[in-house]
């Protein structure tokens, strides 16, 4: 147990007067938000549970356990140090902890904002913990349903506009700021030559973070805060640095610069360490500087009170079944290279697999166009993929990783999410990042011994798939490209030569 008082100081922290238990997830590491909003040091008694199935359930990234871990314990001594009696639980699931927690505090009520999954839902409810409306978010949960029930094809685009007319944000009294809700044209840029990426932050390690690296056996990395002090530092930097240059090269990969302009806040925002409403004001005063590109600006605030908002509402809108869709009946074994990248001949699966196992982090072009539709175009089951997503990434939980791989990532849930499945052969690749360059593959090939799998593979998904979206108009007109390869038979022949070689762990 982590700071566990001796006995004999127990009643002098532990006053008789307590009122409540409130139960802080370690995705609600806020003060000013949640169930701590209206918490009072001499009436609360606030409780953390580090559980051993958090820890050793699966096969976690172990930078992102240090992550998570090391934020609850900074943040749980933040809270002694304001004054509040804190109990930083260690037990065998959440609710045992709890229940060491009642035997501590009494038959106190537990109180917790609503939680961020089904099943930790479900498991508080069962126990008798009280929720209270989850603030840790822009959106409310009745008003998404709200907005969704009244949509035919749930676009995050028209939910997105929605968003910047309720929260006043980039608008000019009812019109969009610079004219345009969106200024996608201008962006996707492909990665620049001999560009001067800004230099990101590096986070120093204190007494907490080296407690939990060793309980870990792990040798933390610097790239990642754990307090919110680090968080904020992260946020101005990116302001600083970064948030002018956002746009163009927000869809740009390169071997260059792991990071490019994002923003790296995603882990924060998702463990509450820094509120989305934060991170939004922060980026309009610096909008309103009148330095930034109302590109890169409108960009980033449609990743922040778009998209982000729009998977969470989806999360709780599609409900728990949600996740086991395999619409397009996707069932082959993930394949070795997703765990050991060193021996694929694919450059780009392999330097994207070594950069998680370092950093546990890559930006959305490589989670979508390069681990997605790779899994996608192979037919990999997307259950697999999807626990495989949830253990790697620094940033996953539950309500942000279902939406993101099943209805975006594999289009397993057959398109109620997104309208067509991101497909794309090497061709996409070739033309945003630098990895295809000295790769032993050739990206404009689709047979023969150099053929580059995506793009075999991307022809024979079509192929395998043609009849569920031959009548997609969004996806039509790939499907017709098909009638124009007069190599069929020898695409379909070299695809399930890459597939045996891929299960093999030969690829
Ligand atoms: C298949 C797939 C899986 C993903 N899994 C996760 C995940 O587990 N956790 C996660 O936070 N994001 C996930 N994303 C979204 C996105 O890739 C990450 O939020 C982003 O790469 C985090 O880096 P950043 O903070 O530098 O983001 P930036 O590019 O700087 O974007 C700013 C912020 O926008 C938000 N955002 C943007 N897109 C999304 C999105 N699709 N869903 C939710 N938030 C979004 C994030 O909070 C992010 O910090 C996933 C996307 C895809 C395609
Ligand atoms: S040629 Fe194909 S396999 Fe190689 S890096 Fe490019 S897209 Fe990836």
């Amino acid at each position: 147990m982590t700071w566990e008082y001796p006995e004999n100081l127990r009643q002098l922290h532990y006053p008789s007067e307590m009122k409540r238990i409130l139960y802080i997830p370690f995705d609600h590491l806020h003060r000013d938000y949640g169930v701590l909003a209206t918490a009072d040091p001499k009436n609360d008694a606030v409780v953390l549970v580090e559980s051993k199935r958090m820890c050793s359930g699966r096969n976690w990234h172990r930078e992102r356990l240090f992550f998570l871990i090391s934020s609850a314990r900074h943040f749980a001594a933040a809270l002694k140090d304001e004054g509040f009696t804190v109990e930083y639980i260690k037990a065998a699931t959440t609710i045992d902890g709890l229940a060491a927690a009642k035997k501590k505090f009494g038959e106190l009520p537990i109180h917790c904002a609503e939680p961020s999954s089904f099943r930790q839902s479900e498991a508080l409810k069962k126990y008798g913990v009280t929720f209270h409306p989850n603030d840790f978010f822009l959106t409310p949960r009745p008003l998404f349903v709200e907005w969704a029930q009244g949509q035919k094809s749930y676009l995050m685009e028209n939910f997105y506009r929605k968003q910047r007319v309720r929260l006043n944000v980039l608008m000019n009294g009812s019109k969009p700021e610079g004219g345009e809700w969106n200024f996608d044209k201008d962006n996707r840029l492909p990665p620049p030559k001999n560009y001067k990426w800004p230099k990101y932050l590096s986070h120093e390690r204190d007494a907490i973070d080296e407690e939990v690296a060793k309980e870990l056996k792990y040798d933390a990395k610097k790239y990642w805060a754990t307090t919110r002090a680090g968080a904020l530092k992260q946020l101005d930097n990116f302001l600083k640095h970064h948030f002018a240059n956002f746009g163009p090269y927000e869809d740009a990969v390169t071997t260059e610069n792991w990071a490019l302009h994002h923003s790296l806040l995603s882990p924060y925002i998702n463990n509450g360490l820094l509120h989305p409403s934060e991170v939004i004001a922060a980026a309009m005063k610096r909008y309103a500087k009148g330095d930034i590109p109302i590109a890169s600006a409108e960009a980033f605030v449609r990743q922040i009170i778009g998209w982000r908002e729009y998977v969470n509402g989806m999360y709780w809108f599609l409900g728990e079944s949600y996740r086991e869709h395999n619409k397009l009946e996707a069932n082959s074994d993930l394949p070795k290279l997703f765990n050991d990248p060193s021996k694929t001949k694919m450059n780009c699966l392999k330097s994207t697999v070594a950069d998680i196992q370092e950093r546990s982090w890559v930006h959305h072009i490589p989670r979508l166009m390069i681990l997605s539709n790779f899994a996608l175009i192979s037919g990999i089951n997307p259950q697999q993929f999807l626990d495989w997503m949830r253990e790697v990434f620094i940033d996953a939980t539950d309500w942000v990783m279902v939406p993101n791989v099943i209805g975006m990532g594999v289009h397993a849930d057959g398109g109620i999410m997104m309208t067509k499945p991101y497909a794309a052969g090497g061709a996409y690749i070739s033309r945003m990042t630098n990895h295809c360059k000295g790769c032993f593959f050739d990206p404009k090939k689709r047979t023969g011994e150099n053929a580059c799998p995506f793009t075999t593979l991307y022809w024979d998904f079509l192929d395998r798939n043609r009849s569920k979206f031959e009548r997609n108009h969004r996806i039509a007109q790939q499907v017709r490209g098909l009638d124009r390869l007069d190599d069929l038979d020898g695409v379909r022949e070299r695809a399930d030569e890459i597939l045996t070689k891929l299960e093999r762990g030969e690829l």
